[in-house]
């Protein structure tokens, strides 16, 4: 048995319809984490989809509340083989986001997998349940020619993440003695274009917060007071303009970040952003001026200002307006000290004289993470896919927006290869979400192949 019977066992998974049928039934789940009364869904599809299907491939799955009670469980499978062969640690989420069931073209149910072409519908095919169920049937391949995999496995399947992975840190914290491994691979997020099979090692964090002046109870009349009244909206957008100019340069003390170690430099020199038809145009020249644009997206802190308001502009009144509110957010890359980040704000607003605007955090920030494309199990990764590919692939030391990747390569210290199944126009959490076919089909034998090459004996070292 080889490599290559491995990969045709694949592709004759994929023609029998097998992994249709195996996907339309996970998608038929109607897990919609973020709204109320989901749980009992929730708790379903780990009992009767995730724990039968883990155990016949021989897992020991052990249900895990929440430490939060207010949020999903979390399945822990584990399949042992041998102390002496590789470990890995994977991970998917079962939950989606809202259906929005009225919203779909054509009156398609979100519930089941309509094709169409080239395109698979349904929520979750791309937002993770396609993501997982390719990585296990991969698995599943291996382990039917093979007899046995190779490698030890830890998978984790959390029921929250749509809702921000409420209690996955705390889980990971408090039972890291059950994911000790040599590596962690998943499935997440989407390719950098659509035939260009990638992988990634970490993303961005995020840090969202929310700028407040209150100026006056209640507005007041302009005819009466214009001239004696400071306006909120005037003051509160001069500040704004004071963090960044009018081409997207950062102009805050510490927020700009663009240092990166030259492997890094090189594998984001290989890239290129654009994102197919229904892209939008790129300007060449926003954002911080030395630099390309995939190494700003990739590479460097960003400050976006995403909603601003003053006064009522559903009904604008002839008046002066009490208060402004504008919400911003900084992404960040790894050298960037999330807590830092709203002091600076602080004493820059006071430098520039702004002492009344209020700055206050949003939610959690969310932490960077990047594991580097010189090490040897990303290297090991590149290979592997790179020789079922048989073309190069594009490697992003880190995706440009945010996962919790930092509960893994962090609290768990492992190095973390993510390798995408989907594309950035997969219309994920929104109406009409769907998978390519030409990806699952590729991405199947990616899998395959990585599986194959981590139970063939020829990787790193644990530990290295
Ligand atoms: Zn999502």
């Amino acid at each position: 048995m080889s490599r290559d019977d491995a990969l045709l066992a694949i592709d004759t998974f994929y023609n029998s319809d097998a992994f249709y049928d195996l996907l339309n039934r996970r998608v038929g789940f109607r897990t919609e984490s973020n709204l109320p009364g989901c749980e009992a869904e929730l708790q379903r599809y780990l009992d009767e989809e995730m724990v039968p299907y883990l155990t016949q491939m021989g897992f020991s799955c052990v249900i895990h509340k929440n430490p939060r009670a207010d949020a999903g469980p979390i399945l822990v499978a584990q399949r042992f083989e041998d102390d002496a062969l590789p470990t890995v640690m994977t991970y998917g989420h079962g939950d989606v986001v809202a259906g929005y069931d009225e919203q779909w073209q054509d009156n398609m149910s979100p519930w089941e997998v309509t094709k169409s072409d080239d395109i698979w519908y349904g929520r979750g095919t791309a937002d993770n349940k396609g993501q997982h169920t390719i990585n296990f049937a991969a698995m599943e391949a291996v382990l039917s020619l093979r007899g046995h995999l190779g490698f030890n496995v830890i998978a984790l399947i959390e029921m929250g993440e749509e809702r921000g992975s409420p209690g996955l840190r705390e889980f990971c914290a408090e039972q890291a003695d059950l994911f000790k491994a040599d590596l962690f691979i998943a499935s997440d997020g989407p390719r950098i274009a659509p035939d260009a099979p990638t992988m990634f090692m970490g993303s961005r964090g995020v840090c969202n917060f929310v700028m407040r002046l209150d100026a006056h109870k209640g507005a007041h009349h302009s005819g009466n007071w214009g001239g004696l009244l400071t306006n909120p909206g005037v003051v509160l957008s001069h500040a704004l303009a004071s963090m960044i100019d009018r081409n997207g340069k950062i102009l805050i003390e510490g927020w700009r970040k663009s240092t990166m170690p030259n492997s890094v430099r090189a594998a984001i020199a290989k890239l290129h952003v654009g994102g197919g038809e229904n892209a939008p145009q790129i300007n060449p020249n926003w954002g911080e001026p030395d630099l390309t644009p995939e190494e700003r997206v990739f590479a460097s802190n960003t400050f976006e200002i995403r909603a601003f308001q003053t006064g009522n502009p559903a009904s604008p009144a002839n008046a002066i307006p009490a208060s402004a509110i504008a919400y911003g957010h900084l992404r960040y890359v790894v050298g960037t000290d999330p807590t830092e980040l709203l002091p600076q704000l602080r004493a820059h607003l006071d430098a520039h004289g702004f002492h009344d605007i209020v700055v206050s955090p949003e939610r959690d920030p969310m932490y960077a993470t990047r594991l580097d494309p010189d090490h040897p199990w990303a290297q090991w990764a590149k290979k592997s896919l790179e020789q079922t590919a048989g073309k190069e692939i594009a490697v992003l030391p880190n995706l440009g927006g945010s996962l919790p990747n930092d509960v893994f390569a962090d609290i768990l210290g492992l190095p973390t290869i993510w390798v995408p199944h989907s594309y950035s126009g997969c219309s994920q959490h929104a109406p009409n979400e769907h998978i390519l076919e030409s990806i699952s089909r590729e991405a199947l034998r990616l899998m395959t192949g990585l599986w194959w090459d981590l139970g063939a004996g020829d990787t790193p070292k644990s530990g290295s």
